[in-house]
């Protein structure tokens, strides 16, 4: 697989280096991939570019690239297997997640595909004598820098969006998690993308990740990453006024008031924060509990916790591998400085035995009593690590909700509607859930954040205006 993905063919890099990929489970490298630089993204831009201008892409009717989109979707279906195998090996998914994440893909594909032909402008009311119209047009070239967490599921939301509307994508992923979306654009010349409407570009974000950024060419960005490589690309697509999409982190709050239903809250409010060994955007990172609730909930949501295992992403267990050593050191150091502290412990999972210890496993934790003002409480573990807090009241509940630099999603779990209500629309966030939570779900669900979150949306309809640009043409007809 160490080649890139540029106008329809694989194609070695100009450099001929190549980066090793890791397995999460075990540490050990088991594949290569091109080690992209400029030179190989200016090629991905321009096979891009001709697609766009007056290629084959660029004057597809968007019925037909509607069926595109949809051929697409059921090859992913039908290969589901084979790369849900790739991703449990490229990033240590274990099996359900994988599987789950595969079909995620063919089902942004399903969406898309049914919207192409539905993107439809609007007639203006203007001064007598004129007719006046709105187009919805691609921007061209899409640019699509993508995380090592949900490569699949990130590409079908972005990448997926942005063909639908009608623009000519150059991808680069993570090089921690490169391999399914270099088969899926096998997959996608099979069913019959005209040359050149999907690249990607492998290599490293300073190296290949940067000169998209900076890339003539490029008329949009979408970003999904940390909120520090967020300012970089920002500024990059500043200095050429390219607008940008950025999908950020988050701290996100999961809110538990002493009436809740705990019975359905509890495996939600679990699944939360170790789906995807709590290496997900929208993690339930944070549970504040209204305080007459605090200690009985900490012990239920403790013992669920404890009973979690740990190990290699082929035996499916509860939770897999990190995707590397530094994320491991890390969650690790969080857990120490609370150690250090007077935070309190409540419960762990265990690693199983069948691990290896060259692999990158670490402990679902829950953490009680961490004060709005620790890291733990206000940064992003990117790991499978709880951190409680109680709270008095709806207005405690709001304050603390609202007091990190994120803002992407929050859960409030209540039977008092009007509560959930009122909570929702004070809460700062892209996406509120009331007794319920959805790390990640919801291909429908327009999907973004506020703050360090970042801005604009992905996922839903609305992704699609993002990836247009909205033209108006202005007829005097007397
Ligand atoms: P990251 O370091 O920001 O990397 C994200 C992507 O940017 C990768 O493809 C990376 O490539 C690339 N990159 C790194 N430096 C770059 C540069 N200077 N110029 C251009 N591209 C560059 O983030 P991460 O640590 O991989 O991912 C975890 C973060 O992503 C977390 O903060 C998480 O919350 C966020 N995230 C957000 C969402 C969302 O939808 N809001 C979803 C998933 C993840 P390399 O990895 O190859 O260096
Ligand atoms: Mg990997």
């Amino acid at each position: 697989m160490s080649t890139h993905f540029i106008g329809n063919r694989r194609v070695a890099g100009s450099s001929g280096e190549t980066i090793p990929v890791l397995d999460p489970s075990d540490g050990q490298v088991f594949a290569h991939i091109a080690r992209g630089n400029s030179e190989d993204i200016r090629r991905a831009v321009a096979a891009a570019r001709a697609a766009a201008d007056g290629g084959t892409w660029g004057r597809l009717a968007p019925v037909e690239r509607g069926r595109l989109l949809r051929k697409l979707s059921d090859a992913l279906l039908a290969h589901h297997d084979e790369l849900a195998h790739l991703e449990m090996r490229d990033c240590g998914k274990p099996v359900k997640q994988a599987i789950a994440d595969a079909t995620a893909v063919a089902r942004y594909f399903e969406f898309y595909a049914g919207a192409c032909d539905k993107l439809h402008g609007e007639t203006i009311p203007y001064t007598p004598g004129y007719a006046v119209m709105s187009f919805y047009e691609p921007h061209g070239v899409t640019g699509h820098i993508i995380p090592w967490n949900y490569p699949m599921q990130i590409f079908g939301r972005s990448v997926g969006g942005a063909l639908a509307a009608g623009n000519a994508c150059v991808v680069k992923p993570a090089e921690d998690a490169c391999l399914s979306l270099l088969r899926i654009a096998e997959l996608a010349v099979e069913c019959g993308f005209p040359d050149g409407a999907l690249n990607i570009v492998t290599g490293y974000g300073h190296e290949a990740g940067q000169a998209l950024a900076d890339a003539a060419g490029i008329d949009h960005i979408s970003f999904t990453g940390s909120a520090r490589v967020g300012t970089l690309i920002a500024q990059s697509a500043a200095r050429r006024h390219v607008p940008v999409t950025l999908e950020l982190g988050g701290k996100s709050p999961q809110i538990v008031f002493a009436d809740a239903n705990l019975d359905d809250a509890l495996p939600v409010i679990v699944n939360a924060i170790v789906q995807n060994a709590g290496q997900t955007c929208s993690a339930g990172s944070r549970l504040l509990v209204e305080a007459s609730a605090y200690e009985r909930v900490l012990e239920a949501v403790g013992a669920r916790i404890a009973t979690l295992k740990v190990g290699p992403a082929v035996l499916d267990f509860d939770v897999g591998p990190l995707i590397r050593a530094s994320q491991l050191q890390r969650v690790e150091g969080f857990l120490a400085d609370a150690k250090a502290s007077a935070m309190r412990s409540i419960a762990q999972g265990s690693i199983a035995p069948e691990s290896p210890a060259t692999g990158f496993y670490a402990r679902p934790t829950l953490i009680a009593d961490v004060p709005m003002e620790a890291p733990l409480a206000c940064d992003e573990v990117f790991g499978p690590v709880l951190a409680a807090m109680p709270f008095r009241d709806e207005a405690d509940a709001i304050r603390l909700a609202n007091g990190t630099e994120y803002g992407l999603v929050a859960g409030v779990w209540t039977e008092n509607g009007g509560r959930g209500l009122r909570m929702a629309r004070a809460i700062r966030s892209g996406q509120v859930f009331i007794n319920n939570y959805g790390a990640g779900g919801g291909v429908e669900l327009p999907f973004g954040g506020v703050k360090s979150s970042g801005y604009g949306r992905e996922k839903g309809f609305e992704a699609l205006y993002g990836f247009s640009v909205m033209k108006t043409v202005v007829i005097r007809h007397g």
